[in-house]
């Protein structure tokens, strides 16, 4: 410390004047009187020379100037000693209670359904992940941005607060720490510069002056004059607007203006031009009109002075300052706050922190954000400070709500936004509901900012509003919510009465809301303009549970209920004035007669919202759940209780929906007809719909029964419809007569049945949770999101549903695609009620069918009786009184006798199910009744009612005559079993009623009796089943023996075609074939198989004629794809060329970087049928019918049957079937062996080399050093072991083969086509052998045997493919073909080696020996005649080219074997491990030591027999397509030991294949000593990490984690590597090879070939050449990509416990790792079906949006 001040007394001699060294300064402050003025004195001289350079600043010279200047001396001010280490101490003692993350927009945010008190109660990333919440029912979700983590507040989380960091354990240790650490000194200095700095912070922030600065930062010389053109930020104006005006403006580059724009969207402001004032007044009138011309508000600029910008631009810097500095002390947070809230004496100015507040809404974007979290940093992290803040923000609520309305920044950056983190605080709720009347606060404010939506009756009316604005006072609604959310469980008595006044004012709005928007029923014209009718049911649904939660915090106390009840009242009596005193009119039937107003809904006006009354509703429930209907008289009198008004405007309600479903108001136009959906929609209809019902059924129990049902008549206006006498013509009448009776009677079902509502009948929330997904999953079985998205959520958005789902129905998992349903346990089948209130029109018949189909399945009778409803609550208990009153009778009565008449039309089957079930729920009523109770106490006698005639004319009827003469009517069949059910019904009810005057025994016997003849129809039931039964068996053998006849006739055909083609066989052949039965299944050499061929007849799929496949006719081909692969890639991501100009595809790299695969969807088309497709597809291509689907310019098409994506075709050519004499061959095995063989093709290549090069030196001089010169071989010898003549394809075969192999090249290398390239034959050996090794890798993959598993499609693509591989080699000169085949041989002979001959290590000799192989007829071919070898001689080039490479990839095994593998030993001495440890010693000889011999020669052979599997897998594949030679059994089955032997044998291979060497070893020595000699080959080896071993590794998609929010937890971390900001970004994980990038980001763009692609694009070029599976991390959605313009989405391996995937994160449920299903992602990928996906997808999405893929 000495040493320190002893420095800066030097420095102060250096430079006199102000102190240089930060402690000298702090000193030299501490020693002023002032603090302030100098602090003031010190910034006014530094500040504005610190960001003189506004335009252009070099931002890391600004940060060090202000920390050295300004910051480090503060601090030294502050603590009195270095601040790093005193900081460093406060750090290390550790985290405080509270965690207080901010959140950003973007980042994902936690709750806990288990224990947060309500959905807003968030945890941060890490906070989560080390919570007790991890193993809870956590939810997901994506902040906005501007949120807080709640971790550390008790008062947020009902268990697990803290998380591990922010446990009170740590932080009581810390909190100790703290004290010690922060003495009074540091307190006190504290206390002196807080208020400086805060008051600066405020007052620059706040500063309005353009050009000056308040005195005290004024410096005296004012030198040069700066001004600035400040252009700021708002949300009319879109960026291209912005760009625009800029460029016109300033006159500048698009880039620059670019920059500009983007800085002010995400700053809010900047200068755009600096200069004097004039000029800068002149850019600001210039942007400004401009502005105007693009869009109706010119944008927001302002010239200022450089030093007032300066200074506002360090205010902000300092307030972060501010921040960093309170996070490591309570002591400095609070003193802090108490300067913020500390009032100026004698000022009328607010405290400072409410003088922020109330700037906010002024303030530009950057501004508001760092104020914000100044705010959350000091307030928020204190409980009793953000109590204050609280008090201040209820204080200034009206104005700032005000001031955000009229503001255009989105909530999220608003100060307003912060009342979530106060008003769901419970203590704070409470005690500002106490303290400030906050509820008051916040409907007052609602009435101040609505009236401009009031119409002259004092009612709302949104029409032509502005979605913006009412958007903003949504906010303010939902801070209503914010405040109710948890109800209190202490009520004070000040609580009740603030409560209350709030409630008051809360009716207010409510009265403005009841019966606006009146409509009136259009007749004759169509409505011109639909009305608005959004914004309306917009503020119905934010209500909803508003309205509910007042309900509840009602309901907490019987008083208060009363209270409220009796105010709402009031409310909806003052709203029924006018209907109160309209006219009356009589209604008159049956003998009763009703005085009601005079109203038709038909004709007067009428309103869907009537928020009162259902509030009225609501309350009225509540009370009768808590008994206290019978008080309600001491608060609303009897006398002016007015039952007939408060039913009156809900029954209207439900007369217009009916109306409207009798289309009465059609000419009303679409609005009306959503409103009546949102009317019954799960999303409004608890405060709508349903309270409407209510409300009918207060009026059933408290009005006469008879005057009820005549008041609903006449509000129907179907007095007259029910009268007698009525008779129409008119059909159109009489439908809408029956629509409306129907919906009538559907209402009366709802009033008498509909008792789950707690309070309504007796019932649990439970109960009625589980009836609603009853009846859901009785119209089918469903995923848990969609029984949740049906069922009402609460405010805590909750539905109850997993409470009680397993009680009633049982989880069925999903498979491999699709979700998981629930399913309805039978037991809960029997709850079902046809007329369940909740169910839409075509919900109910759904339904419907489905139980009768499932009860007529399990041959049961049809009836869908009413199950038995829960006992009414007493209030609600005079309800029944409706079913047997006289009215009732007299509907059901006339309902019946006009469909036995059959004149009449007034009648409908559905209006007769109806009136059974209210037949229904009356007996079903009775009889409950009746079990309880003694009969004479029962006084429901609806027995007695329905059995009695209902009038004295002659033929009058009772029911029950009338239902066993419907009975009767066979039109009515479907409703016999309901008419059973119910006159058995009226025995049961008869004999319950008559039971007391009976003896027991009687009782039981007609029991029986019942029993009895329910077991007659059983009987009779089981009887037609077995009928039904013995007749499909009949009709089931009949259909077997047709199907044996056809059999038998079909088998003679076949044979007969058998022998016919063998027949022509044997006439092409040569030689004579073996007897077929015991034919060798050997592939190469001199026990070569026969190849076994059948007559192929295809059917073209075009034309659907069939045609044989013969070389010597019009060709057939095969759809086919052709694609560029990654998927056998050994280094991911190898840099690749664009175009393959310069390409030498000759020779594949041994790491499988890019392949080129061909696909075929098996598809046979005539080539020319083919080919007129692709002209049609073209032509529609031109008239734009198919627009983007795919790209025909490079020859794509859809596959006519199946739709694959497909890119060309292969021609398919019949196999050549060659047998060879076995003992001409086994004589000719003397004459040419391996060390004669050699010669002879090194004599013939030779010969070619001095032919072709006449003059020249030729390319191969000496190829005779081996001692092998011997004159014997010479140019034609290898003639001399068998020739024939070439095959000759037909030309239409030739054509395709060309045009196939250019499509090869084409897409394998990307080039323009050009069919006289030499590197097409290339290509056309490089698909093949990687078509085979892509396949043989896929079967491996899949645990499939190599023969036998392949899909068809695969069998037929690989043997088109190899046989189109023979016949492309016709096509080309034969001179560039044996130019090929000697640059492949030169790998394996040493004596052709030239410069480009690749090291044997880096080449993949699988596709040597596919190109040798395909390559070397070209050898036979002279100048004069196009000879190819015989089959004897072809076999032995087969044997002894596919010997020398397998030697050649047996050294490459044991030269890059991985010793560190743990492999099973087998037997130690085995005769192999011997071969393999000499031949070892050998090769390390050769290789100087490089590769030693320590290895254990058991070791050796199983790295060696894993290591050549696959390739001789391959080899297997590619000679059996090519000669059709059967492979023996064992490899038609998985028994990988039997796999290896068979594989052995079939490629005539000694098993140990050590023996190889052995048997040639004369000739193969030098070849091994010049292969491992080799220096290339010793470089490889020594560069380990390039080094492909064998078996190479199997590409699997990338491990996940099992859980989704690790994954998320990942993304949070994710920057993007080209932009330090920390905005949003679209972090999107390659599931190829686990990179994340930076999607949708102009950042990380690239441009491929001028065009600018997304990262993603430009990643999938590298990483799987063009195609990519992406998962979109902060989406949870995966994506498949091809090329630059193409993409689908699909779904995600990932699944909630529900089975469903959540795209977009939509639910948040826990996500966990399908593994089945990453499973076939992976297998997708492995069978190059991505790009079939893809087409698939856009096929049946094309006429949905365009995603623009190229920004991925
Ligand atoms: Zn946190
Ligand atoms: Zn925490
Ligand atoms: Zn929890
Ligand atoms: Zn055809
Ligand atoms: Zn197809
Ligand atoms: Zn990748
Ligand atoms: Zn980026």
């Amino acid at each position: 410390m000495a040493d320190e001040e002893a420095r800066g007394v030097e420095r102060m001699e250096v430079s006199p004047g102000l102190p240089q060294t930060p402690q000298a300064l702090a000193a030299w402050w501490d020693q002023q009187v002032d603090f302030h003025t100098t602090l003031l004195h010190h910034l006014a001289q530094l500040v504005p020379e610190i960001y003189s350079a506004e335009m252009d600043p070099d931002l890391e010279k600004q940060e060090e100037s202000i920390q050295t200047s300004i910051f480090t001396p503060l601090e030294w001010y502050l603590f009195g000693e270095d601040p790093d280490i005193c900081l460093e101490k406060l750090k290390h003692s550790g985290a405080f209670q509270l965690c207080g993350k901010v959140f950003k927009s973007g980042e994902t945010t936690y709750s806990c359904r288990d224990c947060a008190i309500d959905p807003t109660c968030v945890l941060c990333m890490d906070c989560f992940q080390n919570s007790v919440h991890k193993n809870h029912r956590y939810k997901m979700h994506t902040s906005t941005g501007g949120g807080f983590c709640d971790c550390g507040d008790t008062e947020a989380w009902k268990t697990g607060p803290f998380c591990i960091s922010h446990e009170p354990g740590a932080a009581a240790t810390t909190k100790e720490n703290l004290r010690c650490s922060l003495n009074e000194e540091v307190i006190a200095q504290a206390r002196k510069m807080f208020p400086s700095v805060i008051k600066y912070i405020v007052e620059m922030t706040i500063w309005e002056e353009e050009k000056e600065l308040p005195s005290e930062l004024q410096i005296r010389e004012k030198k040069n004059e700066r001004y600035y053109c400040v252009l700021f930020n708002d949300e009319h104006h879109s960026y291209d607007h912005v760009i625009y005006s800029l460029q016109r403006a300033l006159d500048c580059e698009l880039a620059e203006a670019q920059l500009h724009t983007t800085a002010i969207d995400k700053e809010g402001r900047r200068a755009v031009k600096a200069g004097a004032f004039a000029a800068c007044q002149e850019a600001k009138e210039d942007i400004k009109s401009h502005s105007e011309n693009v869009s109706q508000h010119p944008l927001h600029v302002e010239v200022l002075h450089s030093d007032v910008m300066a200074h506002q631009k360090f205010a902000l810097r300092l307030g972060s300052w501010m921040n960093k500095i309170m996070s490591y002390s309570s002591d400095f947070r609070q003193i802090f706050c108490q300067a913020c809230l500390r009032e100026e004496p004698g000022s009328e100015n607010p405290c400072l922190i409410s003088r922020l507040m109330l700037w906010d809404a002024k303030l530009y974007k950057g501004a508001r954000k760092i104020l914000h979290e100044l705010i959350f940093s000091s307030f928020f992290m204190e409980m009793e400070y953000k109590k204050f803040f609280a008090m201040e923000f209820v204080k200034y609520y009206k104005q700032l709500q005000k001031d955000y309305i009229s503001d255009d920044h989105d909530r999220s950056i608003s100060v307003t936004a912060l009342s979530v983190q106060m008003f769901t605080v419970p203590t704070l709720a409470r005690h500002l509901i106490e303290e400030q009347n906050v509820i008051s606060v916040i409907t007052e404010t609602l009435l101040e900012v609505l009236p401009e939506y009031l119409d002259r009756n004092n009612k709302f009316n949104f029409q032509g509003y502005s979605q913006d604005k009412l958007g903003r006072i949504y906010a303010v609604i939902c801070d209503l919510k914010y405040i109710l959310i948890s109800k209190p469980t202490v009520w004070t008595e000040r609580l009740k009465t603030q409560f209350l006044e709030g409630f008051r004012s809360f009716l207010k709005i409510l009265t403005c809301m009841q019966g606006m928007e009146e409509i009136r029923r259009q007749v004759g014209q169509h409505i011109e303009v639909d009305p608005d009718w959004e914004a309306a049911i917009a503020i119905q649904m934010q209500l909803k549970n508003i309205l509910l939660m007042f309900q509840e915090w009602c309901a907490c106390d019987e008083e208060l209920l009363l209270v409220a009840y009796k105010e709402c009242h009031k409310a909806v009596m003052r709203c029924s004035t006018s209907f109160m005193s309209s006219s009356k009119t009589v209604v008159q039937l049956c003998g009763h007669t009703l005085e009601t107003k005079s109203y038709r809904v038909s004709e007067d006006l009428v309103s869907i919202h009537l928020p009162l009354s259902r509030t009225l509703a609501g309350l009225h429930v509540r009370l009768s759940r808590l008994g206290g209907i019978a008080r309600l008289h001491e608060f609303v009198p009897f006398e002016d209780f007015q039952v007939e008004a408060l039913v009156e405007f809900p029954l209207r309600c439900l007369v217009l929906v009916a109306q409207v479903v009798a289309e009465m108001w059609r000419r009303n136009g679409l609005s009306l007809i959503s409103q009546v959906f949102y009317y019954q929609d799960v999303k409004c209809r608890e405060e709508m719909y349903d309270k409407d019902i209510i409300m009918l059924q207060i009026g059933a129990s408290l009005m006469d029964p008879n005057k009820f049902l005549l008041l609903i008549l006449q509000r129907y206006e179907l007095a007259d419809a029910f009268n007698k006498t009525i008779s129409t013509n008119d059909q159109d009448l009489i439908k809408q007569y029956n629509t409306l009776i129907e919906e009538m009677l559907q209402i009366l079902i709802y009033i008498v049945g509909e008792r789950y509502v707690p309070g309504v009948g007796n019932v649990t929330k439970e109960e009625v949770t589980m009836r609603e997904i009853i009846h859901l999953l009785c119209i089918e079985p469903m995923p848990h999101s969609a029984i949740a998205k049906n069922l009402p959520e609460n405010e805590n958005n909750e539905t109850g549903l997993e409470n009680v789902i397993n009680k009633v129905a049982t989880f069925k998992k999903p498979g491999v695609s699709g979700h998981g349903v629930y399913e309805l346990k039978d037991e809960s089948l029997k709850d079902f009620n046809m007329y369940f209130y909740h169910y839409s029109k075509t919900q109910h018949s759904k339904a419907e069918h489905m139980q009768k189909k499932k009860r007529k399945q399990e041959n049961k009778d049809e009836a869908l009786p009413p199950p038995p409803p829960p006992e009414f609550c007493p209030a609600f208990s005079k309800v029944i009184n409706l079913l047997n009153c006289d009215v009732m009778m007299y509907i059901l009565r006339t309902i019946f006798e006009r469909a036995l008449d059959t004149d009449s039309n007034l009648w409908t089957e559905g209006m007769l199910q109806m009136a059974f079930h209210i037949l229904a729920l009356g007996l079903l009523e009775e009889k409950q009744q009746l079990q309880k109770a003694p009969e004479e106490e029962v006084t429901f006698d609806f027995y007695h009612k329905a059995s009695r005639l209902g009038s004295s004319s002659m033929n009058a009827q009772n029911i029950q005559m009338l239902l066993e003469k419907l009975k009767g009517i066979p039109q009515l069949e479907g409703q016999k079993d309901m008419i059973t059910w119910i006159l058995q019904m009226f025995d049961t009810v008869k004999r319950l009623r008559e039971k007391s005057c009976l003896i027991i025994s009687t009782a039981s016997e007609s029991i029986r009796n019942d029993e009895i003849t329910h077991d007659k129809e059983k009987a009779e039931r089981k009887r037609k089943a077995e009928a039904a039964r013995l007749h499909r068996q009949k009709i089931m053998a009949q259909m077997s023996a047709l199907q044996k006849n056809f059999i038998e006739t079909h088998k003679l055909m076949y044979d007969s075609t058998s022998e016919m083609s063998g027949k022509e066989d044997s006439i092409m052949e040569e030689e004579s074939t073996p007897p077929v039965s015991d034919y060798s299944r050997i592939a190469l050499g001199p026990k070569r198989g026969p190849s076994i061929t059948e007559k192929e007849v295809l059917t073209c799929i075009l034309c659907q004629e069939e045609q044989e496949v013969k070389i010597e006719s019009n060709a057939m081909v095969l759809s086919a794809c052709v694609q560029k692969s990654t998927v056998l890639s050994q280094h991911r991501g190898k840099p690749i060329e664009f175009s393959g100009e310069s390409l030498d595809p000759l020779f594949m790299d041994s790491d499988l970087a890019y392949g080129t695969y061909t696909g075929s969807c098996g598809h046979v088309m005539h080539a020319v049928c083919w080919q007129k497709y692709f002209e049609a597809v073209q032509l529609s291509f031109q008239q734009r019918i198919h627009v983007d689907l795919f790209d025909l310019e490079s020859g794509e098409y859809l596959c006519p049957l199946c739709k694959s994506l497909c890119n060309t075709v292969i021609p398919i050519i019949p196999l050549q079937p060659r047998t060879i004499n076995s003992e001409n061959a086994e004589a000719l095995a003397q004459l040419l062996t391996l060390a004669r063989w050699i010669p002879t093709v090194l004599a013939r290549i030779s010969g070619y080399n001095i032919k072709h090069a006449k003059g020249e030196n030729p390319t191969i001089p000496v190829l005779f050093d081996q001692g092998m010169g011997d004159s014997t071989f010479e140019f034609h010898s290898i003639l001399s072991y068998g020739i024939q003549s070439s095959i000759k394809y037909s030309n239409s075969i030739k054509e395709m083969v060309v045009l196939f192999a250019t499509t090869v090249y084409r897409i394998g290398l990307k080039m323009p086509p050009d069919e006289t390239d030499p590197r097409v034959p290339m290509m056309t050996w490089s698909t093949c052998a990687f078509t085979l090794q892509a396949i043989e890798n896929l079967l491996g993959d899949e645990g499939k045997p190599l023969f036998g598993a392949l899909q068809n499609r695969q069998h037929n693509g690989l043997k088109a493919l190899m046989q189109f591989a023979i016949a492309q080699r016709s096509t080309c000169p034969q001179v560039l073909i044996q130019k090929h085949l000697i640059r492949l041989l030169s790998v394996v002979l040493p004596n052709l080696k030239s410069e480009d001959t690749p090291c044997l290590l880096s080449v993949d000799l699988f596709h040597v020996l596919v190109g040798a192989v395909l390559a070397f007829p070209s050898l036979y071919w002279d100048d004069t005649v196009d000879l190819q070898p015989s089959s004897i001689s072809s076999s032995y080039n087969h044997l002894y080219l596919f010997h020398l490479i397998t030697m050649a990839h047996i050294l490459q095994i044991l030269l890059t074997i991985d010793t560190g593998l743990p492999l099973a030993q087998v037997q130690e001495d085995s005769e192999e491990a011997r071969s393999a440890s000499s031949f070892m010693a050998e090769v390390s000889q050769h290789t100087s030591g490089y590769v030693g011999c320590d290895i254990p020669g058991w070791y050796l052979w199983v790295s060696l027999k894993n290591g050549i599997t696959p390739y001789l897998r391959c080899a297997a594949l590619f000679f059996h397509y090519l000669l059709g030679v059967t492979p023996p059994e064992d490899l038609f089955t998985n028994s990988t030991e039997g796999e290896y032997s068979a594989l052995c044998s079939y490629l005539s291979l000694p098993t140990n294949l050590f023996l190889l060497f052995q048997e040639y070893w004369h000739t193969v020595k030098p070849f091994l000593q010049r292969w491992c000699a080799d220096p290339a080959l010793l470089n490889c080896l020594k560069q380990k990490s390039t080094i492909v071993r064998y078996p190479r590794k199997r590409n699997n998609l990338i491990e996940l984690p099992d859980d989704y929010s690790c994954l998320l937890n990942q993304a949070s971390h994710f920057r993007c590597p080209r932009s330090a900001d920390d905005e949003r970004k679209n972090p999107v994980l390659c599931l190829f090879c686990g990179t994340i990038l930076c999607s949708q980001n102009i950042c990380c763009q690239e441009t491929v070939n001028g065009e600018e692609v997304g990262a993603c694009i430009f990643h999938a070029l590298h990483c799987g050449a063009g195609v990519c599976i992406f998962l979109k991390i902060r989406e949870c959605r995966v994506v498949l990509v091809e090329g630059k313009a193409r993409g689908c989405a699909y779904p995600a391996p990932y699944l909630d416990e529900y089975g469903e995937t959540d795209p977009g994160l939509k639910r948040g449920n826990p996500l966990h790792l399908c593994h089945e299903r990453y499973r076939k992602l992976h297998l997708v990928w492995q069978q190059h079906c991505i790009i079939e996906e893809i087409a698939r997808s856009q096929e049946t999405n094309q006429m949905l949006f365009g995603f623009n893929w190229q920004s991925l």
